[in-house]
């Protein structure tokens, strides 16, 4: 399958739908997910095109890889987790659902539930106030 130019996260980066942001550099850009399954899901994508992580170039690689986990040293300072999952899904059969390569970081707490991958919608406005705490820890 070659790659969709027109996919959700492809549209994130070239401005046309809004996300949350956390962070941005040249190469990547966080943002918050906007179906989190814990508070402070954050997936990390980079901007070159790529649909998954066979596709990614060595540098697209190192350059998402940096981002996560500065982004996870911010996720861990500004809300103390027990825990943090770094997930990426290769392909449909594996549960991607969404065709441009990403990592999710997504903190746990003991006892906490997870919500289901990709299903409960959270405003912009409740996942804000979450971002800032991150951005700040960064
Ligand atoms: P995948 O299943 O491909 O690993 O994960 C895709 C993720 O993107 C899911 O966790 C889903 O909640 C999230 N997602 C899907 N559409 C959007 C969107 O329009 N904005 C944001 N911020 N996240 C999205």
């Amino acid at each position: 399958m070659p790659y969709d130019p027109n996919n959700i996260f492809a549209r994130i980066l070239r401005g046309e739908i809004p996300c949350v942001k956390v962070y941005e550099d040249a190469k990547t850009l966080a943002f918050m997910d906007v179906m989190p399954e814990s508070e402070g899901h954050v997936l990390v994508v980079p901007k070159e095109d790529a649909q998954d992580i066979l596709d990614l170039s060595a540098d697209g690689l190192s350059a998402m890889m940096a981002t996560v986990q500065k982004v996870a040293r911010a996720v861990d300072k500004a809300l103390a987790p027990d825990g943090i999952q770094l997930r990426q899904y290769t392909r449909a059969a594996a549960g991607q659902t969404v065709f441009h390569v990403h990592f999710h970081v997504l903190p746990l707490w003991e006892g906490a539930h997870l919500a289901p991958h990709g299903k409960v919608m959270v405003e912009a406005a409740k996942l804000e106030p979450i971002a800032a705490n991150i951005r700040s820890a960064l």
